[in-house]
């Protein structure tokens, strides 16, 4: 056991406090963007060090991936900075022309800190990329054309886990069950089983999953494979720029720390413990616990903001007590999409 665990977590806490406040206190705006691109990175160590550089001296905030394959980023960038950071990422070969994703329903709130990190995919989809060509993608379609596709009747797949379709999707979308998008890909293939020949509609957040999916559908016979260009995030965008119809029900799930970003004004999903129309998510607010779960003001009141009786329990412990069943435990992210009573 770390005999400093203790100590690192109230580092941890106190800085992200600290983060916020200094955020809270910033006299400038944020553009909260996201953008993805599979391309050769011959270094991504070094390539990886410049873009943070440059990014952190520009107070830069987010999560960004970087591998051989590519990089995915999400982002939220100082408003004075927006035009340099535009034209800096057109200046590198690997990002020219990349296609930059901005959220429509942003307080510039998203991130706290900036970390760039190098890892083996950008994307962990746990396929063998050496098996099939991954550059056969499907049709990727713009918001009129998806409408159009839909409107007709054709299949549609949400690709995203079940606790982010949970609570927001497209009409008549089939949602697998799948927690990660390394058991969603089976998934998928077995619910468009003998659908080979038939229109399939694939989407997914900011459309990175569709790349490798489509490829993997089109490796196992199927005939025409569309997918949604720029994901949920630019739907959200074209509906409103284009004046176009909104097929998008509910809320869609972003991983920063607004959790949910509304495209529909309906409410499509309940409070996992009383069951209430609800599509909040929030942290169990017992840190050992950090279960991600739908909670209704009214049980947020009630479970102090946990996730069952459990949990609440523990956070009425003194903080000593708290801190010493914390010790060398580090908490995790963890979902769940199933209705859970304390
Ligand atoms: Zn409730
Ligand atoms: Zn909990």
């Amino acid at each position: 056991m770390d005999p400093n665990a203790y100590k690192h977590h109230l580092v941890n806490k106190y800085s992200r406090e600290e983060l916020q406040r200094q955020l809270d206190a910033e006299d400038f705006q944020r553009i909260t963007v996201s953008f993805y691109r599979y391309v050769r990175i011959a270094e991504p160590q070094a390539f990886r060090d410049a873009l943070y550089a440059c990014w952190d001296h520009w107070r830069c905030l987010g999560r960004v991936y970087v591998a051989a394959e590519g990089i995915n980023a999400q982002m939220s960038v100082p408003q004075p900075h927006w035009e340099a950071f535009q034209a800096d990422l057109q200046q590198r070969p690997e990002l020219k022309d990349i296609p930059l994703k901005v959220a429509v329903e942003d307080d510039g709130k998203s991130f706290l800190k900036l970390m760039v990190k190098v890892r083996p995919k950008i994307i962990a989809d746990g396929l063998d990329d050496g098996s099939y060509d991954v550059t056969n993608v499907g049709r990727h379609l713009d918001a009129e054309a998806w409408n159009q596709a839909l409107e007709a009747g054709a299949t549609v797949v949400d690709i995203r886990n079940h606790y982010e379709s949970e609570i927001g999707h497209f009409e008549g979308a089939l949602t697998p069950e799948a927690e990660t998008f390394r058991e969603e890909l089976p998934e998928v293939l077995e619910l468009l089983k003998g659908k080979e020949e038939e229109k399939v509609l694939l989407y997914c957040t900011g459309g990175i999953r569709c790349e490798k999916t489509s490829a993997y559908l089109k490796h196992h016979g199927f005939k025409d494979v569309n997918q949604l260009h720029g994901g949920i995030i630019d739907y959200a965008r074209q509906i409103k720029t284009r004046a176009l119809p909104n097929h998008f029900k509910g809320k869609n799930f972003v991983f920063d720390e607004r959790l949910g970003e509304r495209v529909g004004e309906e409410v499509i999903s309940h409070c996992h413990q009383c069951g209430a129309p609800c599509d909040t998510h929030v942290n169990c607010a017992n840190k050992e616990c950090n279960l991600l779960f739908l909670q209704c003001p009214a049980c947020a009141e009630r479970y102090e903001g946990c996730c069952s009786g459990e949990c609440q329990s523990v956070i009425q412990l003194s903080p000593e007590e708290q801190a010493e069943r914390r010790k060398g435990k580090q908490p995790k992210r963890r979902f769940t999409s199933h209705r859970k009573v304390g």
